[in-house]
């Protein structure tokens, strides 16, 4: 018997607004190529996005580019969905966990926001969670800090988006539009543009009327978000219509009360086995011996009865 929970994290969507441009993409002989293939082959003509189509490739083991249509879905809004399954086996004690990662990309748009999409989501898929849901320790500042700053995270993307956009804009007329201000050439170079990182974060940091709430809401937490600023907003998250700061805390408030919800139906489930165990003449309590399957059962109920204490309310 195992008890699955499945909770669902938004790792957040973007939806860039660069114009429509021709890469010349050849659609080949065969089948009409999908515009997620069209883009998979723009992202291999530049350094960074071959890079990253190669860092896709060897996180879900995939041969062929091609092939990467596994994990790469056509949706209304661009973004990556990463669905946590946690299987528990109450004979044994033992939590196992599934983590199955989809980009989902907005193809109803010019190839450029396809394929600069596609740089930006990909970022966030492959790589590993810089957070876990179930922490009974995680804050709504530090999953904020995370989702931003974190490795994967919103400033990482950006960055990758406006590095593939300054290399494919040497060799085609494509608008760099909001990349445009996070674009600087090296001084005396005239060829080599750093991406400015650091003018990144502080947009992502602007929440304008947002501010104080958000400050009275996080209270002392929120001297882990030091960049907050109640300067004009110039991100908004596409999945909640709001800065990012605060777009993110409403998801982190949505995905806490799917992981509280599944942890009151373990303690329930943990509950009943020990009940029948003990009835049935197992002996499964007291647990006295590591690594017994009764101790692993406790050690997974006094982690589930932490995590309910702190987190849920
Ligand atoms: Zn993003």
């Amino acid at each position: 018997m195992t008890g699955i929970a499945r909770l669902k994290i938004f790792l957040g969507a973007l939806a860039s607004t660069l114009a429509l441009m021709t890469f010349g993409v050849s659609a080949g002989t065969g089948e009409t190529p999908s515009r997620i293939d069209l883009a998979i082959q723009v992202l291999l003509r530049v350094p960074s996005g071959k890079a990253e189509i190669e860092k896709a490739l060897a996180t879900w083991k995939i041969d062929r580019p091609e092939d990467l249509g596994q994990v790469i879905k056509s949706g209304g809004v661009s973004r990556t969905d990463a669905v946590l399954t946690r299987h528990y086996d109450p004979e044994t004690g033992k939590e196992s966990r599934d983590r199955e990662v989809t980009i989902y990309i907005n193809t109803a748009q010019s190839l450029t926001n396809v394929v600069l999409d596609l740089a930006h989501e990909m970022v966030h898929a492959t790589s590993r969670p810089s957070f876990d849901p179930y922490d009974p320790n995680l804050t709504r500042a530090q999953y904020i800090h995370s989702a931003i700053d974190g490795v994967g995270g919103e400033v990482q993307a950006v960055a990758m988006e406006c590095r593939v956009a300054s290399e494919l804009s040497k060799n085609y007329q494509i608008p760099l539009k909001r990349c445009q201000s996070y674009l600087e050439s090296k001084s005396g170079s005239g060829q080599d543009v750093v991406v400015k990182t650091d003018l990144i974060r502080r947009d992502f940091y602007r929440v304008g009327q947002w501010n104080n709430e958000l400050l009275q809401v996080l209270g002392s937490e929120a001297s882990l978000l030091s960049d907050l600023s109640p300067e004009s907003p110039h991100l908004y998250s596409s999945t909640g219509n709001a800065p990012y700061p605060v777009a993110l805390l409403k998801e982190y408030e949505a995905l806490t009360r799917i992981a509280c919800e599944n942890s009151r139906k373990r303690i329930v489930t943990q509950s009943s086995t020990l009940a029948s165990s003990m009835t049935s003449g197992n002996g499964r309590a007291p647990a006295s011996q590591s690594g017994s399957p009764s101790s692993s059962t406790d050690a997974q109920a006094d982690s589930t009865s932490m995590f309910l204490q702190r987190r849920c309310h």
